[in-house]
């Protein structure tokens, strides 16, 4: 079995990327592909906390550009990344691998609230974790929650998957020149606002070094980074 780079990562999956084809709401085939990838990596081993985002279901910043308070929009938007925290549950349960929902809103009836040694914990055991309701706090984003998480949780690596393989120069589904990029620092990630994860997420990993690593969420790349392969984009170093 090919040996690991890394001991524990931080996963994030942007909400849409669970809605497949359909852009909005969850589509289950494509929740069962993206958690088999991930039991993938599991059985190697690998100790994983998931961040999930909300975006394929409300978004709190469009939610108050048509009027509504930040605020509430927001705690929406939290509230829509449990729906997905515990359909990703579902089906990497589906997979045999032992799951917690732990989510940074309290719900008791519905998961365990985030409790960071006791998400450590389950990570020791090779529990798979998904972390739910962001950071809890309106005005931030599921980006910045899985870099505060990853940090908190002393993860080696944060691997955004996404539904494209890395990091372009411009938009790859608009521009068939777009050319991907396969290093960069923090800082020229955030000087040229690339859209790695939005600005306190890259900082925060930045005042930590921990790299980012964006990498296709479905044809095995996730594997191959957590052996040290860079099918993607690594962001690290100055
Ligand atoms: N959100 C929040 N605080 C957080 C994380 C998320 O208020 O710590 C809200 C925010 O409204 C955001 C929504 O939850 O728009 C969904 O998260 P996000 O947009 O990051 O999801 P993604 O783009 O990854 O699907």
């Amino acid at each position: 079995m090919a040996e690991l780079k890394y001991k524990r990562v931080l996963l994030k999956l942007s909400g849409e990327a669970l809605a497949g084809e359909k852009q909005i709401g969850i589509d289950p085939h494509t929740v069962s592909k993206i958690c088999a990838e991930i039991a993938d990596v599991v059985d190697m081993g690998l100790e994983v906390a998931l961040v999930i985002g909300g975006g394929n279901i409300f978004r709190g910043l469009s939610a108050s550009a048509e009027g509504m308070d930040r605020s509430s929009a927001d705690y929406m938007g939290m509230l829509a990344t449990v729906l997905n925290a515990l359909a990703v549950q579902d089906a990497l349960e589906k997979t045999g691998h032992p799951t917690r929902v732990l989510s940074a809103i309290a719900m008791q009836e519905v998961c365990e609230p985030y409790v960071r040694r006791r998400a450590m914990r389950h990570l020791e055991k090779g529990r798979v974790i998904i972390c739910a309701a962001g950071t809890g706090n309106p005005y931030f984003t599921t980006d910045t929650a899985a870099a505060l998480r990853g940090m908190e949780l002393k993860c080696d690596a944060i691997i955004k998957a996404t539904k494209v393989d890395g990091v372009y120069d411009k938009d790859p589904m608009k521009h068939d020149d777009a050319v991907m990029f396969k290093h960069l620092s923090y800082e020229e990630t955030l000087r040229r606002h690339l859209k790695v994860m939005d600005s306190t997420a890259i900082t925060l990993a930045q005042e930590n070094q921990v790299p980012i690593i964006v990498c296709n969420m479905f044809n095995g790349s996730i594997k191959k980074v957590v052996t040290g392969e860079n099918p993607g984009t690594t962001v690290e170093g100055d």
